[in-house]
């Protein structure tokens, strides 16, 4: 079987002593991933981000993958920075809940307050979004449908300007 190395330090070191890591920008390391299930640095940030739009938006925020020794991993329950993991919250609205409408491929911020891991409550009609953009009868913030999407910008940009 082929055996796959890493260069770490100028020093050869075998996938299965090696581990993906994803760092913040304030340089937290946030999330890690053995080796063995992705070969290349792009594949890594693939499988950490879950799609191009999410990858796109957190390089952008300066987010790096690294290849480690599985013995220098330091992930911690809680980054010390302010922000936290040098990026700054995505801004929440009383009685609003960010929101992927079916196949949406964008959260936003809608007027209902919807629970983790749950679809909007029924009898609801149709709910459009603060930004105006999208609407629908059912929104979901089950972990499986926000995977991958990213936060719509218009939203964004309503919030904050209503928090003013
Ligand atoms: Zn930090
Ligand atoms: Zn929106």
């Amino acid at each position: 079987m082929t055996k796959i190395f890493y260069e770490i330090d100028g020093e050869p070191v075998s996938a299965e002593k090696c581990m993906w890591v994803l760092i913040a920008p304030c340089g937290c390391e946030c999330a890690w991933s053995v080796a063995k299930y992705w070969t290349t640095e792009d594949e890594a940030w693939d499988g950490f981000s879950r799609s191009k739009a999410v990858r796109r938006r957190d390089e952008k925020l300066g987010f790096r993958v690294e290849i480690k020794r599985s013995t220098e991993i330091r992930i911690k329950d809680d980054c010390p920075h302010v922000p936290k993991f040098g990026v700054e919250p995505r801004p929440e609205l009383e009685g609003h809940t960010w929101a992927v409408k079916s196949e949406g491929r964008v959260q936003h911020l809608v007027p209902l307050v919807i629970e983790k891991n749950s679809l909007s409550p029924r009898n609801q009609g149709l709910v459009r979004a603060i930004c105006g953009r999208s609407e629908d009868y059912i929104w979901s913030t089950w972990r499986s449908d926000l995977d991958g999407r990213v936060e719509c910008t218009a939203c964004v940009k309503a919030a904050k300007g209503g928090a003013e």
